[in-house]
């Protein structure tokens, strides 16, 4: 069954950003690394299409380097497009920021012509730990559910360099059914949104297809090429312990034991889409 996702207050978002953008020079959507496609909201992309972007792929250390790789070749091919990788180690990502930007929008600089920047991206996807990493505060809250109701706000991250915080939340819109599972998988939909068996089979699947091996030496277990989703799941469950009476495996417990080993980066850098394969899904026409 296909993840459904209709968050409200989406419109209200929507007016905000609408009014907003007229006085923006360039919107940098913030994407998961290990997600690029499936946590961009293409919703964005028709509020802000005309605007110079700036897609900084988050939470870099946690994602598979040559798939970033790809993904940033990908942006950067579009006119008006550049694209940057960060993670929350780093501790100066401004520099390369308003680098960014001032490429986009030359002609913008100077205190009669301040740069202003919007940045936008899903809940979960690191905003907060980036803002509160420019600013060097603790003013924006970081958690780890997703949803965090959090105010517009003006940053100065240099004299001639503004930065407006998305007004209201920018909600994932689940387009094809993959994606639905990969932003589960990354924890940036709600719990109660989904099955959590169902979703760590999906990425079961995934993982056995590239990154067997990492699979394999995670959990301790032999080779799952020629296993099912199932299977391979019931063989991580035992391994951990995660039993119900007479030997039968605790599937839900399991399912929980990898996403959370996914999302912590224990078993390794993993990314779950390339460009290529993403553009297949929305080819395929899995729309929901
Ligand atoms: P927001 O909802 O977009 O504001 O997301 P938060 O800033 O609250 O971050 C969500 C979670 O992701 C928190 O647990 C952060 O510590 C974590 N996080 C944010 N950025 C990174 C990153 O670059 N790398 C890693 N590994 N974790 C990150």
């Amino acid at each position: 069954m296909a993840i459904q996702w209709f968050p409200g207050h989406m419109h209200l978002t929507q007016k905000a950003i609408a009014e907003r953008i007229k006085d923006i020079d360039v919107v940098i959507e913030l994407l998961d690394a290990r997600l690029p496609g499936s946590s961009a909201n293409p919703m964005l992309a028709e509020l802000t299409g005309h605007k110079p972007g700036l897609k900084v792929l988050n939470k870099q250390d946690l994602a598979d380097p040559a798939c970033t790789a790809l993904w940033l070749a990908h942006y950067n091919a579009r006119p008006d497009t550049r694209a940057i990788g960060l993670d929350a180690s780093q501790t100066t990502p401004a520099r390369q920021l308003i680098d960014a930007c001032h490429a986009l929008a030359p002609s913008r600089g100077g205190m009669a012509k301040p740069m202003r920047v919007l940045i936008c991206g899903i809940p979960n996807v690191g905003k907060s730990t980036l803002i509160n990493t420019l600013t060097g505060s603790r003013k924006a809250k970081t958690g780890d559910e997703a949803g965090i109701t959090k105010l517009e706000q003006r940053i100065t991250l240099a004299d001639d360099f503004y930065l407006w915080d998305t007004p209201g939340m920018l909600w994932p819109r689940i387009i094809v059914a993959k994606s639905g599972y990969n932003l589960a998988a990354s924890g940036a939909i709600g719990r109660n949104a989904f099955d959590e068996e169902e979703v760590a089979l999906e990425l079961l699947d995934y993982l056995k297809g590239h990154y067997a091996g990492l699979v394999e030496a995670r959990f301790k277990i032999d080779p799952i090429g020629a296993l099912s989703d199932e299977e391979v799941l019931e063989a991580i469950g035992r391994k951990r312990g995660a039993l119900l009476g007479k030997g039968r495996v605790n599937l839900q417990k399991t399912a929980e034991i990898v996403m959370n080993e996914f999302r912590s980066g224990n078993i390794g850098r993993i990314t779950l889409e390339t460009p290529e394969e993403f553009a297949q899904w929305l080819a395929a026409g899995q729309l929901i």
